[in-house]
């Protein structure tokens, strides 16, 4: 069984909507996608052993706007600074187009924060660096870097695309975990040298997903090789930036199957492990001590340490849970340990 279903699919590719009609109506479909991700039954456990019972999907409006927020400000930053060089620029919040840059970069922040949270990823590495891509490219764009702000993007897919592969390749994993130089080919998907072949040999990803990759990457390609068509003088241009904006989307519409693809083959994985001890952070399989013992009510956690990455992580039975920390209005501190399911 997905731990995150596949029907997140149907929500996809976003349709364009200008950012200022969008409403719980005009912004359905992204909506849908992030509640379809967040809609799951968890308990909080209190200090002193009481359980609430929760639904991720209530709280995560609250991310929604937040990150609706930050994207307001990119996009009245870019006209702003635009309209010094062309008065007749259109206002970016009322472009459908640029809408739909907005819904990717909401929902891509949106499902990175679920996945974080449930300790889903397969490598955090990755996929805390895919948010450094993402929001890098915006910073390239809105200062009318728009050949950088593509070879950013190509780096985003191939920190989605190498934890796939790292998945089944241990090996690889590890030699990438210390640093020694390994050039993963990309290739395309009919190349047998490149790891996307690899993949669609493996059936872990289908051929429509290969190729759409594969497409993709071979147009971000022309940036970073230095194609001619690409070469900018850093000043503004509306058509250059309306290419980099159908790349960011196309991007991360891909990137979203991506992601789900490899964290349901990595629980894949673990489940038929389930008893084995695995460090979340870095896989390592042999050393990781218990620190303490803790109780509270009828639960007991472990809390973990992982003697090769030092990072602590909080352990029930064979389940992971997360230890959070929040101040209630008095400014006294609780605990809550957030189960998985
Ligand atoms: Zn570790």
């Amino acid at each position: 069984m997905d731990i995150i279903s596949q029907n997140l699919f149907t929500s996809l590719p976003f349709s364009p909507e200008a950012l200022s009609n969008w409403n719980e109506n005009i912004d359905r479909d992204l909506l849908e996608f992030i509640y379809k991700v967040y809609d799951k039954q968890g308990i909080v456990v209190k200090e002193d052993g009481s359980r609430i019972s929760i639904n991720h999907k209530d709280t995560v409006i609250y991310f929604y706007l937040n990150y609706r927020q930050i994207f307001q400000e990119w996009i009245k930053r870019v006209t702003l600074t635009a309209g010094q060089f062309n008065e007749l620029i259109p206002n970016l919040i009322d472009d459908p187009e640029f809408g739909k840059v907005g819904k990717y970069f909401i929902a891509w922040n949106c499902l990175i924060r679920y996945i974080r949270a449930e300790a889903l990823f397969f490598c955090i590495d990755h996929i805390n660096e895919t948010i450094s891509e993402i929001n890098s490219s915006m910073y390239l764009v809105s200062g009318f870097y728009y050949k950088q702000g593509l070879e950013v993007l190509r780096n985003f897919l191939e920190e989605v695309v190498k934890p796939i592969y790292f998945c089944i390749n241990e090996a690889a994993y590890k030699n990438w975990r210390l640093n020694r130089f390994q050039h993963l080919q990309m290739h395309s998907y009919r190349d047998k040298k490149g790891i996307i072949n690899t993949l669609l040999e493996k059936t872990i990803i289908d051929k429509d997903i290969a190729k759409e990759f594969s497409d993709l990457y071979k147009e971000l390609s022309g940036c970073v090789h230095g194609e001619k068509k690409w070469f900018s003088s850093s000043n503004f241009s509306y058509e250059r930036l309306c290419k980099w904006n159908d790349l960011f989307c196309r991007s991360i519409n891909l990137a979203i199957k991506l992601v789900i693809i490899n964290i349901n083959e990595w629980q894949r994985q673990k489940l038929k492990n389930i008893d084995e001890k695995v460090c979340l952070y870095c896989h390592n399989k042999h050393k990781i001590l218990v620190n303490r013992i803790i109780e509270h009510g009828e639960e007991i956690y472990l809390e973990q340490k992982c003697s090769q990455c030092n990072q602590v992580m909080i352990i029930r039975k064979s389940q992971p849970v997360f230890k959070v920390t929040v101040s209630n209005d008095d400014g006294i501190e609780e605990n809550y340990f957030f189960l998985n399911r």
